[in-house]
């Protein structure tokens, strides 16, 4: 695997090996890494001929200071595990080389409705940061294929709305949530949870399950409220438990039965927060398959 510090130098690297005609697949990381990460590392070493990840941890996506500062880094341990999983390039970028003008004075981004809701409502210019650092790293590494988790479901919606506002080719895949074993999803803020709030954690994955499970057409309130009431009787304390249109994530408090919908949760145990979703399936059939 080769090591890339400084953005013109991986810049050069890449164009040469376009004009090789190879493609080349993204993996976009703040570290911490963990099979979920790695699972979208395999995606594109199946797809493309060179897999490039990078490592940053944003600090203008970052709402809290406090979050930002806590933040896992295990950069050793992240080194190796690229390196079993055979990525090819792995970007390692400075504050000062992903901002050069310093965080002042960024972009804006026009994101609609997406930026004020759910994540955004909870994490006040978060997409912002988002966009700001996808946007620099997009235009560093011009990939032909960009690999991002449905775990951070809105987070995908945004960056293709990015990608469109960028003219770019750049084709972006969503890829499943890998699961512990007991149904948590992996995420780098679950190395911070204590053994007795890691156990707990599941009720996050359960209270989707719950949902997906007791789905019927109409008022879907009730069903919020149940689960909220849940993951508060596990002790976490809730930002929010919402049903949305799976295309547009618009909030949905009545269901035709036909829209389809995705749950979103994001809820804090202790000082961690995590976030999760699940794409609900429509009838009991499809629930059943
Ligand atoms: P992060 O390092 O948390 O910014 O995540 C980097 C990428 O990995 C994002 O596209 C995430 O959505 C994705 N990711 C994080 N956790 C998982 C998971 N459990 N399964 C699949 N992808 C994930």
């Amino acid at each position: 695997m080769i090591l890339f510090k400084q953005s013109n130098e991986l810049h050069n690297y890449l164009e040469n090996l376009r004009n090789s005609n190879q493609t080349t697949g993204f993996v976009p990381t703040m570290g911490a890494l963990h099979e979920g990460h790695l699972s979208l590392i395999r995606r594109s070493l199946e797809d493309t001929d060179k897999t490039i990840c990078s490592i940053f941890v944003n600090p203008t996506q970052f709402n809290d200071p406090k979050d930002f500062e806590k933040y896992p880094v295990t950069i050793d341990k992240d080194i190796r595990l690229l390196e079993s999983a055979g990525a090819d390039i792995l970007f390692l970028p400075s504050v000062e080389t992903v901002y050069p003008n310093g965080m002042k004075q960024l972009a804006h981004y026009e994101l609609g409705e997406t930026e004020f809701q759910l994540e955004g409502k909870y994490r006040p210019g978060h997409f912002q940061g988002v966009c700001q650092v996808m946007h620099r790293l997009l235009d560093v590494v011009k990939p032909d294929h960009l690999y991002m988790g449905e775990k951070d479901y809105q987070q995908c919606m945004v960056v293709k709305k990015l990608l469109n506002f960028m003219g770019s080719t750049t084709r972006l895949h969503p890829c499943p949530t890998l699961r512990e074993p007991d149904g948590l999803a992996m995420s780098s803020r679950n190395m911070r949870l204590t053994p007795e709030e890691r156990k707990k954690a599941v009720a996050i994955s359960q209270s989707l399950t719950y949902i997906n499970d007791h789905l019927i057409p109409g008022n879907l309130k009730e069903l919020k409220q149940y689960a909220k009431s849940f993951l508060e009787d596990n002790q976490f304390r809730v930002d929010y438990v919402e049903i949305a249109d799976a295309q547009n994530l618009s909030i949905v408090d009545n269901w035709n039965g036909n829209t389809s919908l995705v749950a979103l949760i994001a809820a804090f145990i202790g000082d961690v927060r995590l976030i999760d979703n699940k794409i609900l399936k429509k009838g009991k059939e499809e629930r059943d398959a």
